[in-house]
């Protein structure tokens, strides 16, 4: 089993599922007592937000490379960023160390072309879903054409993430809301919905939707759990159409 690298802390509610999710997978595959091989590097978000919002994402990126290295150095085989937002930096991530990058939207991505679906609505940070380095990676690489909020409901997904989420504040205000934002994804055309945030899957469930949702913390840690075993990525064996193993995945069953 390959020794897996986690930069986290972003927000660490999130990295605590990760941290959750790759133990029970490896549990799953290996027996009662076997658990995962990982490294957690963890910064507080306070600082890593305060940056983000400056929009000094050069700062950012040094910050990422060096977690990276030091994890490399400390013996990590495979690389996770847990958060969707800073993929921004991926491809200068991955130039920086020897080992491989595991991007968070290429499981996702795959799994949502093995369901048969084309249109995708995208949740997460104002960053992700304004700014291309995600988004384009859905339609360049997976082929998919991904919808966002409009401007006033991207505002409140975005505000809910950083004053609510990553605080640990699960609000069923919110939840209802972003049900209202998932409902006019869905009537421009949404057949299925991007958890694009790590801690979105906190806050909602498949109850909460029409179509299917993709949490990517659970298919970003399943795929970690794939590729320690080396397995290759889940999802892409699943028959296109079946709803079944996206509801599955949705719960990050
Ligand atoms: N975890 C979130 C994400 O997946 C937001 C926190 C961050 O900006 O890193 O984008």
């Amino acid at each position: 089993m390959k020794m897996i690298g986690l930069i986290g802390g972003m927000s660490w509610e999130s990295s605590a599922e990760y941290y959750r999710i790759l133990n029970e997978g490896v549990r799953d595959r290996l027996g009662p007592t076997a658990s995962a091989r990982c490294l957690l590097w963890s910064f507080d978000f306070s600082e890593i937000e305060r940056l983000q919002h400056d929009g000094d994402w050069d700062a950012l990126a040094a910050r990422m490379v060096d977690a990276a290295q030091r994890l490399q150095a400390a013996g990590a085989e495979v690389l996770l960023i847990c958060t969707n937002t800073m993929h921004r930096m991926a491809d200068l991530v991955q130039a920086a160390v020897g080992i491989p990058l595991l991007h968070i939207a290429d499981p996702t991505g795959a799994r949502v072309r093995a369901a048969g679906i084309a249109r995708v609505g995208l949740l997460g940070t104002a960053f992700t879903m304004e700014q291309d380095f995600y988004k384009g990676r859905l339609a360049a690489r997976h082929g998919l054409d991904v919808i966002v909020p409009e401007a006033a409901d991207r505002a409140l997904v975005h505000r809910v993430i950083y004053d609510e989420l990553v605080a640990g504040i699960v609000d069923d205000r919110s939840r209802q809301a972003y049900r209202q934002v998932i409902a006019r994804l869905v009537a421009r055309g949404a057949e299925a919905v991007i958890l694009g945030c790590t801690e979105i899957m906190l806050l909602l469930g498949p109850d909460d939707s029409p179509v299917p949702l993709f949490d990517t913390t659970s298919l970003h840690a399943q795929a970690a759990v794939a590729a320690a075993l080396d397995d290759g990525i889940p999802g892409d064996s699943a028959a296109p159409g079946d709803r079944a193993a996206v509801s599955q995945v949705a719960r990050g069953a």
